[in-house]
This record gives C-alpha cells, structure tokens and sequence, in this order.
C-alpha cells in the first residue's frame, strides 16, 4: 500500500541520494536501506570499516519508515515460553538484548543529535478480556523471579483511566522501558550519521544479484552499476525480493495498516493517553495506537487488501475500530491512511545469522522490530568486525526456506480468520 504516510508527510525535507552507475569498492555492502541495513552501516563504520549501503527505493521506504513507532521489549510472546524452548540462559541474553535495543535506540538519537521525537513514558498493553490479565501477571512474576526485572505493573479496571480514558479494555500491563518516536526521522537522522561517519547510501539502486569471484569477493549487481566487497549482508525483511530465494523463502510478510487523525490539542490528547505511553493490545488481531508529537492520533491494527475499494473498506474498519476504543475520536478527521509489511519467522523469534555462502542477514521481528532491528544492526557488525566476541542469542544456523511458502499468503489470511474468531469467542 503506497499512500503517503503520516511519517513521510511530516519528517521535514528529505535528503534525495544519489544512485549507483558505475563500479565501487568497500569492505561490506549492505542491501536493504532500513534500520538494519543504516543500523549495520553505522556501527561497522564506527569500527573503521567501510560501508555501502544499497536501497531499492529510498530510505526507510520499507517498514522502518512505516511503523507504529513503538519502541517494545521482549518478543512475541511470554518470555517463559522462550526459556523452555531455548533454554534459560538463552532467553536471559534474549532479554537483556531487548531490554538494550531500546536504550540503543536512545543512545544513538543522543550521539548524533537526531531529533526523532522520543518519548521514554513507557508502554501500555491493555487487556481485551479479563483473561489475559492473568497472563499478564504470570509474566510479571517470570520476568521478577526469574530475570530480575521489577518494572511491570499489572492494573486492574478502576486503575485504568489514568491510563487510558476507555472503557473497551478490562485492565493492562504496563513496562516502564517502553518508548516511542518518530521512525522515519529516526531512519532519515541514522542515515545522516553514517554518511558523517564516511558510509555511503545509494538510493533508487536495487541489488539484483550476488555472486563470488576468484578471489572471494562479493560482486553485488545493481540495475546500472555494481559494488565489490569482502562480506555481504542482506537486511530486506519482509520487502525481500528474488535476490536470495533461502531469504524470500523464510521470512512471511503480514501486511499491517495504520491511520493518523488530523492534529488536535494536546489537552485533548492527554486526556485520551494521560502518560503519554505507546500503546499495543492483547487481541490477537491487535491494535496498537499512540500520540504523536503534533497531538494526532496514530492507530495501527492488522489488513490486507488486494483492491482499492477493498482498501477504503479496510481503512474504514480500522477508523471504526479506534472509535470503538476512543467514542471521543468520532468527529476527528483521519489524514493519513497508509501500510506496510510485518517480517514474521517461523517460530516468531529474530533471525540473525550468515547462509552457507558467507552472506550475513537478520529480520523477522515479528511486529517488534522497530528497536530490535536497530539492536539487530549491532550484532551484525560485531559478528563481521569480532565475531569471537559476539554471544548472540538470536543467532540462527542452518536457515531452510518455508515448505510451501509461496501458499504463505493464503496461510496467514486463514490464521487471521482464526485469530478473529478468538478473538470473537475465545477466552
Ligand atoms: C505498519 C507497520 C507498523 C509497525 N509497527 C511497529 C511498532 O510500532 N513497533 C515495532 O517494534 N515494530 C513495528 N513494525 C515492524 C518494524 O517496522 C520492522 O520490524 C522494522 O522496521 C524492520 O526493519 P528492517 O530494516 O529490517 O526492514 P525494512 O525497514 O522493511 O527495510 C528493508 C528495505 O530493503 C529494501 N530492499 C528490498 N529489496 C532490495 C534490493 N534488492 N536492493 C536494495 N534494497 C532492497 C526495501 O526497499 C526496504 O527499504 C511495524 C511494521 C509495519 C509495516
């Protein structure tokens, strides 16, 4: 879904960059201009090594432009589960490595002065059914007991309209870490610092192969132009095209929409979402909303149409929705209306890792990538710059495509037809 976005409409004049014609040298070329790839670029150049990155269309085209803006820790899904599946040890390191994207993210807007609009108040996950605050309070006495981490409240429904001026929800678990900000400018301002740490981005410039030559170089073709380099890495996500098919084939795109208000007052504002928190909920078909710097609402929920009045009629639906949560919103304008692709994996954990050919890659954060694909960038570089000192707990070995994975489409309509339905009558 190509409308403009209100990130796009309201992140100030854009740097335009030029594209790739002719034959460059670098240490490592990196394809894919979102926060992994300018993530990756920023911290490899900081270690002395020369980047190119390589966008397909311009920066944060893909859905490090796009986002809800959300900055979450964890993953999708309890971290206990994790633990029994990877093994406590590796979920400690999950954690930490969550729990540190959010404050690279911040560290990274401070060092480099990117004013992205941070707002570190926390973030709220309300409660669609009374059920799921149970949950909530099983993973706040995991997280206590197990990890050490005491910054999660639970609160029940007299607790909530100092938190959420709603009555759609019946309590709601609240992490004093979480975050949100402005992505595209936050794209755009990492895009600058690693041009001032000396990498260089090339827009409009699509990797259209890669290949080895003698000597073990990379050789990555773009539409006019070509880069060699010694290592590769590949950070496309869920916008992946036929450039590597183990890639296309392991990462499922679950599109995802959102709409934006006109701007309204900031009292207003406040008293909808009187912390000022990034909100996601507990539905399986969630929504996740928050206030913008400019007092809009934004408000993300999940859509996939594959025509235009099927797209009005999404949008729709996704307005009415919010009016559910906020009846005050009713008279609101709604400006924007805009999508974009979720990179979801398997078994709904990041990826990070190197193929068989040596071609390092990462994606797959599972609708919380937003600070984890900065996190991601770093781990990149340290595994290409040290990787004896790198302990990655994201790390995956022996990637294999999907069986079936061009029926992903058809898959992940009926999951969603399920998880309404769960929604619906679930407990
Ligand atoms: C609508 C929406 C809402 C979301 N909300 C949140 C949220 O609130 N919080 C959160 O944590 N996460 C959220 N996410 C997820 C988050 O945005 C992503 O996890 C994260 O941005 C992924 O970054 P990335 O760099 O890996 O991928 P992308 O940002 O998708 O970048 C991939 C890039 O690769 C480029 N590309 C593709 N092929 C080529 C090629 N052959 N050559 C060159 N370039 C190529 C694309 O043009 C694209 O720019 C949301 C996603 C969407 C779509």
């Amino acid at each position: 879904m190509d409308h403009l976005s209100m990130w796009e409409a309201t992140a100030g004049e854009r740097k335009t960059r030029s594209t790739l014609v002719d034959e460059k040298h670098c240490d490592v070329v990196i394809i894919g201009g979102g926060f992994s790839g300018l993530s990756t670029s920023y911290h490899l150049q900081k270690m002395g090594h020369q980047t190119i990155v390589l966008e397909k269309n311009a920066v944060g085209y893909g859905a490090s432009g796009r986002n809800g803006g959300e900055l979450l820790t964890g993953y999708h899904g309890p971290m206990e589960a994790f633990a029994q599946k990877k093994g406590f040890e590796t979920a400690q390191l999950m954690w930490e490595l969550s729990l540190d994207s959010i404050d690279l993210v911040e560290s990274i807007s401070k060092e480099n002065g990117i004013a992205c609009d941070l707002v570190r108040q926390g973030d709220i996950r309300p409660a669609y059914k009374a059920s799921h605050l149970d949950s909530f309070k099983r993973d706040q006495e995991y997280l206590a007991e197990k990890l050490n981490f005491h910054e999660i409240s639970v609160i029940d429904r007299p607790e909530m309209k100092a938190e959420l001026n709603t009555d759609f929800y019946h309590g709601a678990r609240i992490n004093e870490r979480g975050a949100h900000f402005h992505p595209l400018k936050f794209a755009l301002g990492l895009a600058d610092a690693v041009e001032d740490l000396g990498g260089v981005i090339y827009e409009n410039s699509e990797a259209t192969n890669i290949q080895k030559d003698a000597a073990n170089k990379v050789i990555v073709a773009t539409t006019k132009g070509r880069v060699i380099a010694d290592e590769v890495v590949v950070v496309t996500n869920a916008y992946a095209g036929n450039l590597s098919k183990t890639l296309k084939k392991s990462v499922i795109p679950v599109d995802s929409i959102m709409i934006a208000t006109e701007p309204l007052t900031q009292e207003f504002m406040e008293n909808l979402i009187p912390q000022n928190r990034a909100v996601s909920d507990s539905k399986n078909l969630l929504y996740y909303f928050r206030r913008t710097a400019d007092n809009r609402m934004a408000f993300g929920g999940s859509g996939r149409a594959f025509s235009k009045r099927a797209q009005k009629l999404l949008f729709d639906r996704l307005r009415e929705g919010m009016i559910t949560v906020f009846p005050q919103l009713k008279d609101a304008r709604v400006e924007y209306r805009w999508g974009g692709k979720v990179g979801f994996t398997q078994d709904f954990l990041p990826y990070i890792g190197q193929l068989e050919d040596g071609t390092h890659f990462a994606f797959g954060y599972c609708g919380k990538g937003a600070a984890m694909a900065v996190m991601a960038g770093k781990v990149l570089a340290e595994t290409i710059s040290h990787p004896e000192r790198v302990n990655n707990p994201l790390k995956k070995e022996n990637l294999r495509p999907i069986p079936f994975h061009s029926q992903h489409a058809k898959g992940v309509g009926l999951m969603k037809f399920y998880m309404a339905l769960q929604d619906k009558y679930g407990k």
